[in-house]
């Protein structure tokens, strides 16, 4: 299990889920449309769901049936080729 950044992080990246996440387990930059959780490193603690201003941040098993398909895009995001 691991937490999940859906669909209310989009057009905002603040990063205060980034500044406050123990275990380097959040990535995106400038050029990506939301921050990203990466499920390998995720040790579960909750901090950036207590951080995060817009609600954008679940546990896998709570993502709302509508953003589903964000647990699989935060884990592709870690496992795409170099470029
Ligand atoms: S704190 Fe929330 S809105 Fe800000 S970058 Fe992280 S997930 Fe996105
Ligand atoms: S739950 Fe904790 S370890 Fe996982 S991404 Fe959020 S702050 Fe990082």
């Amino acid at each position: 299990m691991a937490y999940v950044i859906a669909e209310p992080c989009r057009s905002q990246r603040c990063a205060a889920c980034y500044a406050v996440c123990p275990a380097g387990a959040i990535g995106g930059d400038y050029h990506d449309e939301q921050m990203y959780i990466d499920p390998d490193r995720c040790i579960d603690c909750g901090l950036c769901q207590e951080a995060c201003p817009s609600g954008a941040i679940f546990l896998e098993e709570d993502l709302p049936e509508a953003w589903a398909e964000y647990a699989r895009l935060n884990r592709e995001y870690f496992r795409r080729p170099p470029t």
